[in-house]
């Protein structure tokens, strides 16, 4: 399969990315796949799409690797992972400036994405403490029991387009320090900066086989979910896909953790400060042009008052967003990843309009001066939304904001509570009473209160509810910890004249 493009760089210039397989780049002749510039439409680069070949070959290394690896004191995996975050302080902008680049997304939004990788790496340096277990003196006489965190041995990220460096460093810097070698898949639409953590890994001095990356798309995730020495999968992506891999995971006896897509409503009460509501909600709906599973898609505005006031004030804003290349100074708003995607989103505003919504920012007209042939979508702002409308339920995962209006808080949540999905929320009010009710009752995984984008900190565990995770655990954090770890308890009792044997046929207790 090779994508067509008319405005490819010249051939001459266009280089292919390949594999990382046990400690070094591997190129295989195979299909490739291109790579764009958003910003400008052109191929940057090609990148191979690995298949069941590509994958055994890296299920071997990780698969050799991993007795040494398991072996090594917790306390010299970390010093790796030390070694890891200084060297991604040192390339944090190299790494910023490949993800624009490739992903579209502005420099400094590239550059939050970065530390927030980063602060996932500082977690797992604290790996020594995150496993040290625990352990009961005297269960019984002269009986000691104790629980241990094993790794699983070979585990597997797969990943998405819109945070090609931090949703892998969600899974595998935790993954690694708890003694597992890693396979990962990252998103073929924007594949170098996933490389460079590869590179930067080695650097610090990583076991060849512990960590491998293989490019690709279904044919490499399907060898990975249905090769038997894969343990564990850790998956991020749509809700469709996340289904598939969670089912086609489970049923080949795998830990699977597949978080899916998402519709986060903010809900503004009447008594919220409007200004601050609406400056939060920019960043929130068109921070990353609306590609973030955290983006807040749809605005619950509780009263009239509220919502015209909110509308009118989002209105005036959206007049001064500056839309451009994500590499460039002074840009709010990159492109969107594909041409394919954009048509896509461009699709659901036109869809908006024949449903009826009022469109009170139109952003399809939007062209960038010099960048006309980037996959640029201007913001777009939709009032009297409702409920039924294709625009409400679907994911659409662009520069788009929908406002419904409500009475009340209670229809506000039942409209949430009502939804496929349940990954972010937030309300804007000055009433503790309210959030505290909202916080308490709400079927949504991660919920901000006066926070738009409620986003756990490193030490917490990142995971919505609903259709936006399938499985038990989520990512990141303690819950990371016990992904990438099995329980064993060993109870011991050592010869004694306190805990000699005598024959006993009842079921042993404390009695
Ligand atoms: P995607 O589902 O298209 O792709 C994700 C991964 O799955 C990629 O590595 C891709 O190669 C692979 N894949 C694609 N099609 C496949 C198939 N048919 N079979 C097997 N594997 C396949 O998602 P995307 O477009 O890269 O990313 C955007 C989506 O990710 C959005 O829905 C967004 O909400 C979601 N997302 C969720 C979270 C979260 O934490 N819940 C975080 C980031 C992104």
């Amino acid at each position: 399969m090779k994508n067509t493009n008319p405005e490819s760089a010249s051939d001459s210039k266009v280089t292919s990315i390949g594999h990382f397989v046990n400690g070094m780049n591997l190129s295989v002749p195979g299909d490739t796949q291109d790579v764009y510039n958003p910003a400008n439409g052109k191929v940057l680069r090609t990148v191979a799409m690995g298949n069941k070949e590509t994958i055994r070959m890296a299920i071997d290394a990780a698969e050799k690797a991993f007795p040494s690896w398991r072996e090594l004191p917790p306390s010299k995996r970390s010093r790796v992972m030390f070694r890891f975050k200084s060297l991604l302080e040192e390339n944090s902008e190299r790494l910023a400036r490949m993800i624009s680049e490739e992903h579209g997304k502005v420099l400094d939004d590239a550059m939050g994405e970065v530390q927030r990788g980063i602060e996932n790496v500082e977690y797992a340096c604290g790996s020594p403490e995150l496993l040290k277990g625990q352990y009961s003196k005297n269960a019984g006489p002269a009986i000691d029991s104790w629980v241990e965190f094993q790794p699983l041995g070979v585990v597997a990220g797969i990943t998405p387009f819109n945070f090609p460096a931090m949703v892998p460093m969600w899974m595998f810097p935790i993954a690694l320090a708890c003694g597992n070698t890693f396979i990962l898949k990252p998103s073929e639409r924007d594949p170098s900066a996933p490389m460079l953590l590869a590179e930067l890994l080695t650097e610090a001095g990583l076991p060849d086989g512990v960590f491998n990356v293989v490019n690709g798309g279904k044919e490499a995730v399907d060898a990975l979910l249905c090769d038997s020495r894969v343990e564990a999968v850790s998956f991020v992506g749509s809700t469709p896909i996340a289904e598939y891999v969670y089912k086609l995971g489970t049923s080949n006896g795998k830990r699977v953790q597949a978080l899916g897509g998402a519709k986060n409503h903010a809900v503004v009460m009447p008594d919220a400060d409007i200004d601050t509501a609406a400056n939060a909600l920019m960043g929130a709906a068109f921070g990353s042009a609306g590609e973030r599973c955290m983006a807040i898609s749809v605005v619950v505005a509780v009263g009239a008052e509220t919502a015209d006031c909110l509308v009118s004030g989002l209105k005036d804003r959206l007049a001064n967003i500056r839309v451009g290349s994500g590499c460039a100074e002074n840009v709010d708003m990159g492109p969107l990843v594909t041409r394919e995607h954009r048509d896509k989103v461009a699709d659901y505003v036109d869809r908006g309009v024949q449903e009826g919504a009022a469109l009170v920012v139109d952003g399809r007209g939007l062209e960038v001066e010099g960048h006309e042939s980037g996959f640029f979508l201007g913001a777009c702002l939709f009032d009297h939304v409702s409920s039924g409308m294709d625009i409400y339920r679907d994911e659409i995962f662009g520069p788009v904001l929908c406002v419904i209006r409500v009475d009340n808080l209670q229809d506000a949540m039942e409209l949430i509570d009502g939804h496929e999905y349940g990954n972010g929320t937030c309300i804007f009010t000055r009433d503790g009473e309210v959030a505290r009710y909202f916080t308490d009752h709400i079927k949504v995984g991660m919920v901000g209160v006066n926070v738009a984008l409620p986003v756990p900190v490193a030490s917490h565990s990142f995971g919505g509810w609903k259709r936006s995770l399938f499985g038990d655990l989520a990512a990141y954090g303690p819950d990371g910890v016990r992904f990438y770890t099995r329980r064993k308890t060993i109870t011991q009792r050592w010869p004694s004249s306190v805990g000699r044997e005598s024959i006993r046929f009842a079921f042993p207790s404390n009695d």
